[in-house]
């Protein structure tokens, strides 16, 4: 099975009620193209039975759907409270500790052991999402926090914590995210995802952390803080893609403004050619329903209409009633929006870059591609760098990578329309185009008398940069 559906990528977040190799199948079947380990919850073991059974999936059903694992990051919660249930009221005041304790109306652990030194009067203190916003009235510097609740609620324990106006001094990569880097990417992961990223140095730990262990895992950066915003352009640059973190971010920013940054993003990635990801809350009834709202569906096809590479569910596949269900009704909304609308964009080559050239042949592929009407663009790539590059055009024609490298046939899957196949060594060029052409034609992407576009690299063995495009009846 291949799914030849979507240029737009779907990403499932795997947990409790999608881990079984059953419905990870009916996954695979009804359209995934990445699946998501989220660090946040679960153990190593869980995870590892999860990554068994995909790649099991991925050789019987001859698919190459990504691993991607999502860090914790330095996320900041409360503790556990007492029979699970305090009541903050409008008015109240609160004590945050950074003492352990069973948390009461009136005290409660925080687990960030700088907040009393870090915070200041008057930053905001939102708990559970959002759902209760105190205001700090005074710090002792030292190990507490008195807080005044503004909008109050039934709090439960362990509930996150965002800090909107705090300069929080935790390291972006922390010790229990070491610790599950090193699992994830000992067990193959594709996509390592940061989370909280703030700079782009944030991203150092990480990328020493990968080439230490010899991996080529990608990282993906997400965008869930304000500070984020302000060095976008070096994150992106730095990483190998981003997420829209739309679940913090709306907590961390103003709700409003969530849309814009959303589309400015998405804009700024694909002038990079770096997949974006949006995320959180896309189909978010369906955790207890078995069809999505009429703006969960309009919210994933302005999605797509935006340009986006991928989009993620969470808890609907992870935790939900409905896991195949919401993968389906994504998939399907997706299919109809790509099929009445089109977006190509263009991004003009850099002279004296040491990317012009091949940047150069991507494009007038695209452009080639668009005015014969060719059903597919072929890319010979090794790096993975001009399938990104194609993509980054969003052209009309499927985008077909060939690649002797195997460790990108999965990574490549959360790429905006690229599908990715391994060829053994050929003799020269032309060979690779004729090997090409008779497996899309043995898999029903192309038929006779359609056009082809092909891009590679003469002389074929010196794997150079590409240089050469051919256009051909199939
Ligand atoms: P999370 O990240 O689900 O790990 O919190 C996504 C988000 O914040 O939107
Ligand atoms: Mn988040």
């Amino acid at each position: 099975m291949r799914h030849t559906r979507s240029q737009t990528k779907v990403i499932a977040t795997i947990g409790p009620a999608s881990s079984s190799k059953e419905v990870l199948e009916k996954l695979f079947h009804e359209g995934v193209d990445v699946c998501r380990l989220n660090f946040s919850h679960g153990t190593h073991a869980d995870h590892l039975q999860v990554i068994k059974n995909i790649l099991e999936l991925n050789k019987e059903l001859k698919t190459n759907v990504a691993l991607l694992a999502d860090l914790q990051g330095p996320k900041i919660r409360i503790g556990d409270v007492e029979n699970n249930k305090v009541d903050l009221v409008e008015g109240a005041e609160v004590n945050f500790v950074t003492e352990k304790c069973i948390g009461t109306a009136e005290r409660l652990y925080i687990s960030y052991q700088e907040f009393p030194g870090d915070v200041k009067v008057g930053d905001f203190i939102l708990v559970d999402d959002g759902k209760l916003k105190l205001q700090v009235i005074s710090t002792n510097r030292k190990d507490k926090v008195t807080a005044k609740v503004i909008y109050g609620g039934v709090l439960s324990s362990k509930k996150g914590v965002n800090l909107p106006n705090t300069k929080v001094s935790i390291p972006s990569l922390t010790e229990k995210d070491i610790e599950d880097a090193i699992f994830a990417l000992d067990n193959g992961v594709d996509w390592i995802a940061l989370s909280f990223v703030r700079s782009a140095g944030d991203l150092i730990a990480l990328k020493d952390l990968i080439k230490q262990r010899k991996k080529n895992a990608s990282i993906i950066a997400k965008i869930e803080k304000p500070e984020a915003l302000s060095d976008i352009d070096n994150i992106i640059d730095m990483s190998n893609g981003i997420m829209v973190a739309r679940g913090d971010l709306g907590v961390e920013v103003p709700f409003d403004q969530v849309p814009l940054i959303q589309k400015d993003l998405v804009a700024r990635c694909i002038a990079k050619a770096k997949p974006v990801i949006i995320a959180t809350q896309m189909l978010e009834s369906m955790i207890i329903s078995f069809r999505p709202t009429r703006a969960e569906a309009n919210d994933v096809a302005n999605a797509v209409f935006d340009g986006a590479d991928a989009l993620m569910l969470s808890a609907e596949t992870s935790a939900g009633k409905y896991p195949v269900e919401s993968v389906n009704a994504m998939q399907r909304i997706i299919d109809w929006s790509e099929k009445g609308f089109h977006n190509n964009r263009e991004t003009l080559p850099v002279p004296n870059t040491r990317t012009f050239l091949p940047d150069s042949i991507c494009l007038n592929s695209c452009r080639l591609a668009s005015q014969t009407a060719a059903k597919a663009i072929v890319t010979f790539t090794n790096s993975g760098y001009t399938a990104y590059k194609i993509s980054s055009f969003r052209p009309q024609a499927s985008i077909f990578a060939f690649s002797r490298n195997p460790a990108l046939l999965r990574k490549l899957s959360l790429v905006w329309g690229v599908r990715a196949f391994y060829f053994e060594n050929h003799e020269n060029i032309d060979d690779a185009i004729t090997h090409s052409i008779e497996v899309l034609k043995d898999e029903s992407y192309i038929k006779d008398n359609d056009v082809v576009v092909h891009s590679g690299s003469t002389p074929f063995e010196e794997r150079g940069q590409t240089n050469m495009i051919k256009v051909s009846y199939v």
